[in-house]
């Protein structure tokens, strides 16, 4: 079994709908398992900035898929939630990237992981932070630390969120 985790954002429409129906989905597949959830947080848009708020969540998964099937599990996922790619960074009803994957350290055409900008980002970290408190960069052994979670806002708390799940 692998152990991956799974940064979810939604800034379109019904976003707490979103990430419940990517957690769901995730778990409903049958080679993946949702084995925790992050809280909630609130954030503002970076990189394209003239669009709503988004809502973020970290997932830690086990899985029997492969990095690359893993991909295309979470495209799918994307995809049914009715995402459409035009804006680079700019609004979705639901986006799944794969921050980490056991401690793999993947450079494809189509897959980077650990995930390229997820050091910089505090809505990626904040999330992760909370549910593996300790974790790493697989190849450089350091602890993700974040620098500056001002703009990161506690939404839903993990407990309340897992038990509308
Ligand atoms: P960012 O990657 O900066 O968060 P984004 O999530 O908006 O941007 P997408 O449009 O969701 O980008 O994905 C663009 C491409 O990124 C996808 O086609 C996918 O193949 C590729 N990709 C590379 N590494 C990863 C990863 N670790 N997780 C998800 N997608 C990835
Ligand atoms: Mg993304
Ligand atoms: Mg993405």
């Amino acid at each position: 079994m692998n152990t991956a985790y799974i940064s979810i954002g939604s800034n379109i429409g019904d976003r707490l709908h979103h990430l419940m129906e990517a957690v769901r989905s995730l778990h409903s597949h049958e080679k993946i398992e949702v084995s925790n959830v992050s809280s909630i947080y609130e954030t503002a848009p970076v990189g394209y900035t003239d669009q709503a708020d988004f809502l973020n969540l970290v997932v830690s998964v086990e899985t029997s898929l492969d990095p690359y099937e893993l991909l295309s599990a979470c495209q799918h996922i994307e995809n049914g939630l009715g995402r459409v790619r035009d804006i680079r960074w700019g609004p979705r009803t639901v986006d799944l990237d794969i921050l980490l994957y056991n401690n793999d350290n993947i450079e494809a055409e189509n897959l980077t992981v650990p995930h390229p900008r997820m050091g910089e980002r505090a809505f990626v970290l904040v999330p992760l932070l909370e549910i593996a408190s300790t974790i790493g960069h697989p190849v450089t052994g350091t602890p993700f630390t974040v620098a500056d979670d001002d703009g990161v806002v506690l939404w839903k708390k993990a407990d309340e969120f897992k038990q509308q799940l």
